[in-house]
């Protein structure tokens, strides 16, 4: 059994994330076995935050890091595309290679835990599974949401749901026992009727939808996936993310394709943050990045409360101390080098 660890400072505490000035954590093991508002002698102090969760990543392409600038998504993204073409004829060491790197970038800039969109079927999931084995000891967990190879491969066990490409791509008329995650509206309106054939369990993108498709999103509760830096990337509209809020759907945000975006959450929450200043607030935005993704996905992490995982991000203690501690978070966190707690240990990053 691991010595108790205690730390004390400004903190956002609970699954509403709310702040307090003056808090603490105590960790055991792997879990965070109390936490509060007050202070507790002996503790180191910090500000201290819930570590990331990344809601949608390819890492796979990570190794075509900056091949597709300047292109459209069609021709990076689609069938037969840059992308795609790549991919089968790399070696498996050059695309594992990337998905280390990429996974290390996560690690280092406080995410926990991810949720990938993996090619190439079960020959794809088991390159990251291998991936993911050089960081299992670090704390780093991933679910996959993986699609066939082949017409009626049978891949569906070997991962944890079904990530649809898009209604252009994919003609599938059946859930596979396991949850669905499908690209809608990423290059235009009009698609999420097609896309409720898949019954799927989120949306990923609906950075052009219409109202109406919000609203039938809504009211199916179909939590939605969103990758802003992406959509600038590729020139695209970006998301009405306060017609999404007033309308209560669920929102999480990805970093999508390694090859044009790091997959780094504080990078993220800094550009919707900066993108959405006046229509949506910053804790919004943190808990796009920790409590809403939690819930999608069921990590047992993403706040501070009691029994969840010990997966924290300690900083100087003065770094929440603003007017807006959430602000500041969102805004300020990439240039901090903060210690990163993962299961309850430390984790070396440099
Ligand atoms: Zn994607």
């Amino acid at each position: 059994m691991m010595e108790n660890q205690s730390f004390t400072g400004p903190l956002f505490l609970g699954k509403n994330l709310e702040y307090v000035e003056q808090g603490y954590v105590i960790t055991e093991d792997n879990k965070i076995i109390d936490c509060g508002e007050g202070k507790i002698s002996g503790a180191k102090k910090h500000s201290i935050i819930p570590a990331f969760i990344n809601a949608h990543t390819h890492i796979g392409d990570h190794f075509l890091r900056e091949k597709c600038l300047n292109m459209t998504l069609d021709a990076a993204c689609a069938k037969r595309g840059i992308k795609e073409n790549c991919m089968s004829a790399a070696s498996d060491d050059t695309i594992m290679d990337g998905m280390k790197a990429a996974i290390l970038e996560m690690l280092r800039t406080g995410t926990c835990c991810f949720t990938d969109f993996r090619e190439g079927g079960k020959p794809g999931i088991s390159l990251l599974k291998k991936a993911l084995l050089s960081f299992k000891h670090k704390g780093v967990r991933a679910k996959i949401y993986a699609r066939p190879l082949y017409h009626g491969e049978n891949f569906i066990d070997n991962c944890d749901g079904y990530g649809a490409r898009s209604i252009r791509a994919e003609k599938i008329n059946m859930r596979l026992g396991r949850t669905l995650g499908i690209h809608v509206c990423e290059t235009k309106s009009g698609e999420l009727k097609n896309a409720l054939d898949f019954k799927p369990d989120f949306l990923v993108h609906m950075n052009n939808a219409t109202r109406e498709e919000l609203k039938k999103a809504a009211s199916l509760n179909l939590p939605i996936i969103l990758c802003p830096r992406s959509n600038a990337y590729f020139s695209l509209n970006a998301p009405d993310i306060s017609a999404m809020l007033e309308e209560g759907i669920s929102l999480s945000l990805g970093t999508d394709n390694a090859m044009t975006n790091t997959p780094s959450m504080p990078s993220e929450m800094e550009h919707t943050y900066r993108t959405n200043m006046k229509q949506v607030s910053a804790k919004e935005i943190l808990k796009m990045a920790t409590t809403n993704p939690a819930k999608l996905f069921t990590w047992n992490t993403g706040s501070i409360e009691k029994g969840k995982d010990a997966n924290l991000l300690l900083m100087d203690e003065s770094f929440l101390k603003t007017p807006d501690p959430y602000a500041t978070t969102v805004l300020r966190l990439q240039a901090q080098k903060p210690d990163i707690m993962f299961g309850g240990k430390f984790v070396h990053y440099y």
